[in-house]
């Protein structure tokens, strides 16, 4: 299995967010439940005009799990999924890279923290993981992969195994340094208010749930 180089846009991008000076965090959070959204959102409106789809609302939602003992966050849907070329152009690459540009130019004026109200995407990950794990299965497709990157070097696809469609993105959490407290984003009641903070406006259901209980 060889190692697939980011995009020189996206080795910015992945550097800063690693390398992350930025007070807001938790803003990752909001982007992944963001992703998620947008992914359920793909099926209802491919369902509105595709008659073999049913859009029944009790099988659509976002779950976040948290394992303090394994130390990971994860953020599943039952959205759309990714195939392994959304996986390769949709991860590799920086979707966003306006977001950048428009960032350097506007932060260093006004020492203003853009980040916090820019959307970032799925990159904003490594700012709280060391590692970040996708497992997916696309719609209409009987493969599943997982990608997995531990930020500068690149990523990983490999064939893997899930039952159904959709996507859990596994962040394995940093371990805390003298500045940092990554240990909160294990945290039930800090993820419920980064959760209802960022993403109140939702309109899939939010489930908890806290592994090992
Ligand atoms: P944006 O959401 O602005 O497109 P992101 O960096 O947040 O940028 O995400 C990049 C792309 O990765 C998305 O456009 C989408 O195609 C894909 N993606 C990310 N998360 C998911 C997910 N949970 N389910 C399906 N596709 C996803
Ligand atoms: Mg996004």
């Amino acid at each position: 299995m060889s190692k697939i180089e980011f995009k020189a846009e996206s080795k910015r991008l992945l550097e800063m967010m690693i390398n992350s000076i930025y007070t807001q965090k938790e803003i990752f959070l909001r982007e992944l439940i963001s992703n998620a959204s947008d992914a359920i959102d793909k099926i209802y409106y491919k369902a509105l005009t595709d008659e073999k789809l049913v859009f029944n609302k009790d099988d659509y939602y976002i779950k976040v799990t948290a394992d303090k003992a394994n130390r990971t966050l994860t953020i599943s849907d039952t959205g759309i999924g990714m195939s392994k070329e959304d996986l390769e152009n949709h991860l590799g690459v920086i979707a966003k890279s306006g977001s950048l540009a428009f960032k350097n130019e506007h932060e260093a004026k006004d020492g203003h923290n853009i980040i916090g109200q820019f959307g970032v995407g799925f990159y904003s990950a490594f700012m709280v993981a060391d590692k970040v794990t996708v497992i997916t299965k696309a719609l209409d497709s009987d493969r599943a992969y997982k990608w997995e990157s531990e930020g500068a070097e690149g990523y990983t696809i490999e064939p893997a195994e899930k039952a159904s469609v959709g996507t859990d993105i596994i962040l394995h959490i940093k371990p805390n340094t003298e500045d940092d407290q990554y240990d909160e984003y294990l945290d039930q009641y800090r993820l419920k208010a980064i959760i209802k903070k960022y993403s109140d406006f939702i309109r899939y259901p939010i489930k908890m749930d806290i592994a090992g209980k």
